[in-house]
């Protein structure tokens, strides 16, 4: 689970990956990239499966906010500690670093069954 695949790294990504500043006493997120208060877009965007260091072919919603500050799609997943008990962690890349992010357990569950 932890051996980097480099290959997706020679291809322009479609979806930037970024962990959301987040802010507990205000219970607020902003987008690390421009600042953008993006709360309200709290919800479950999807990271593209070559971004996912678990082996798996499908995508995975994560639970997190959204930004359209870029050309590309920007997910910002919440840090796991901000993530509903029901969330399972999984490890992303995320700007050449690995990440942990957050994902419905069923989701998870259900790529891997596939691949296995
Ligand atoms: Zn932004």
């Amino acid at each position: 689970m932890t051996v980097r695949e480099s290959a997706s790294d020679l291809v322009e990504p479609r979806t930037i990956v970024l962990i959301a500043d987040y802010d507990e006493h205000l219970d607020a997120a902003f987008c690390p990239l421009c600042g953008t208060d993006v709360t309200s877009t709290i919800g479950t965007p999807t990271v593209p499966a070559g971004l996912l260091e678990a082996h798996v072919d499908d995508d995975l919603p994560v639970y997190g906010w959204r930004c359209e500050c870029r050309r590309v799609e920007v997910v910002l997943p919440a840090p796991v500690e901000v993530a509903p008990d029901h969330f399972a962690s999984v490890d992303a890349q995320s700007n050449g670093e690995t990440v942990s992010i957050t994902t419905p357990e069923p989701a998870l569950n259900a790529a891997l069954a596939e691949v296995a």
